[in-house]
């Protein structure tokens, strides 16, 4: 059976955390989308991680790990993780690449940092890790997949992708060589040796999988939000975090997804530029992001501090429909148990209009949090194992977001470890 781990906000939704608590009962954990350029976080017995590139199952030996095709592939990252986990006495994974993925390559980098530069104070706040150039080149079909380093072709493509990419810095950046052909070609022949025993041909290992009653996986990196076709374009990502894209990447039927657990945060956070409604300021922001997370609501790849705001109906409503969540992970549920009373915005002021969906990207900014305030449970529920052993005022919360959702809370998180995790 395949069910999809997906995010419902702006990312960093905890994602990693149930992907490797559910990876206990997996075969294979299939990371689908995105790049480098976001981590989960995951705390656990071998202690605790944050990983870029490589999915979520990479701490169970049983698992195999396959990078779909959909995926922004740094190799660079990919053999650092691995050698991070070795040297941390984590029993070599099983992983799998599909060689139908494309390379993101030094140069896709550098054109994002030339990029935020150019753009100076309207830069994106990218994270530098090449994503959007990687994502660009790829529907211009001038990237190079991974099946092509062992191809005849090879030097063509190469010169190819060179010659495009040196015109393009030129008229853009003035700068005249930014890629050189036999430096390109060095650096993928060691990657053609090094990569050659990852490999898998993704569609057929996916669909033999399932025809075998195998247990699937499918992660995403960042949430609904961000999606490049529904989320806050153009300070959405470059690439589709939804469920339905898990199928298109890992070239499996859409109606095989049987299940899609949609990871929900008990408060709001989101890292970067772009709008965010109810956006917390001052003390009461600064209090949230120190108990949030692990060790406070910090960016895993980028250390960079989250913008915070409470549980809002409004965008988890619009992110778990994007999603087609059959059920929810409510995670960070601990982190709220300082407050008297817990504010949960239930609909935008949008102009005059109080309205219940999530507006377009531009009417963002000039929308209010309406909220509504619960009761807090003031307490510390993160030794809690037991749906029946939270307070009653937490089960309220829980109850409150099933309703305004309309979807079963069936996982709850109430800290980082992965025994800190209640089923329903
Ligand atoms: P992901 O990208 O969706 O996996 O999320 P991140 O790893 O970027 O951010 C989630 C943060 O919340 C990390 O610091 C996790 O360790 C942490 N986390 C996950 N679940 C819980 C939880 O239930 N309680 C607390 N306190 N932290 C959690």
């Amino acid at each position: 059976m395949v069910t999809a781990i997906t995010g419902s906000g702006y990312g960093d939704e905890g994602k990693g955390k149930i992907t490797d608590f559910l990876a206990e009962k997996a075969d294979i954990v299939v990371r689908y989308q995105g790049g480098a350029n976001a981590g989960h976080t995951i705390v656990n017995n071998f202690g605790k991680f944050i990983l870029r590139m490589l999915p979520s199952g990479v701490f169970h030996s049983n698992v195999e790990n396959v990078i779909a095709s959909g995926v922004a592939f740094d190799a660079d990252i990919f053999f650092s993780e691995l050698e991070m986990l070795k040297e941390r006495g984590v029993p070599v994974p099983k992983v799998l690449v599909s060689s139908r993925a494309q390379l993101l390559l030094p140069v896709h980098k550098l054109q994002d940092k030339f990029e935020e530069e150019r753009l100076g104070e309207n830069k994106f706040g990218s994270t530098l890790s090449g994503i959007w150039p990687f994502y660009s080149d790829k529907f211009a079909r001038k990237n190079i997949q991974i099946s092509e380093l062992y191809s005849e072709n090879l030097g063509s493509i190469v010169s190819r992708f060179c010659e495009d990419k040196n015109i393009y810095f030129k008229a853009f950046y003035g700068v005249e060589t930014a890629v050189s052909y036999r430096e390109t070609m060095n650096y993928l022949s060691c990657l053609k040796s090094r990569l050659a025993p990852y490999l898998c041909d993704c569609p057929y290992y996916m669909n033999d999988a399932i025809k075998q009653g195998k247990e699937i996986l499918l992660e995403s990196q960042l949430g609904s939000l961000r999606d490049i076709e529904n989320g806050i374009y153009p300070y959405s990502t470059s690439s589709s975090p939804l469920a339905g894209f898990g199928s298109v990447s890992a070239g499996i039927p859409p109606y095989e997804i049987k299940s899609v657990i949609s990871v929900v945060k008990a408060y709001n956070t989101s890292v970067g530029e772009g709008p965010l409604v109810g956006e917390l300021s001052g003390s009461t922001a600064d209090e949230l992001r120190k108990r949030g997370g692990a060790q406070g609501e910090f960016g895993a790849a980028t250390g960079r501090p989250r913008r915070m705001a409470w549980f809002d109906c409004v965008s988890a409503r619009y992110g778990c429909m994007l999603q087609g969540a059959t059920e929810l992970a409510l995670t960070n549920l601990d982190v709220l148990g300082y407050l008297d009373k817990i504010p949960v915005c239930v609909s935008y002021k949008t102009g005059r209009k109080i309205t219940k969906n999530f507006p377009q990207t531009f009417q963002l900014s000039e929308s209010q949090p309406v909220y509504e305030y619960l009761k807090g449970w003031k307490s510390d529920i993160s030794e809690c194992r037991q749906y029946s052993g939270l307070p009653k005022e937490a089960k309220n919360y829980i109850g409150f977001i099933e309703k305004e959702i309309g979807a079963p809370v069936s996982i709850i998180s109430v800290g980082p470890k992965r025994n800190q995790t209640i089923f329903r």
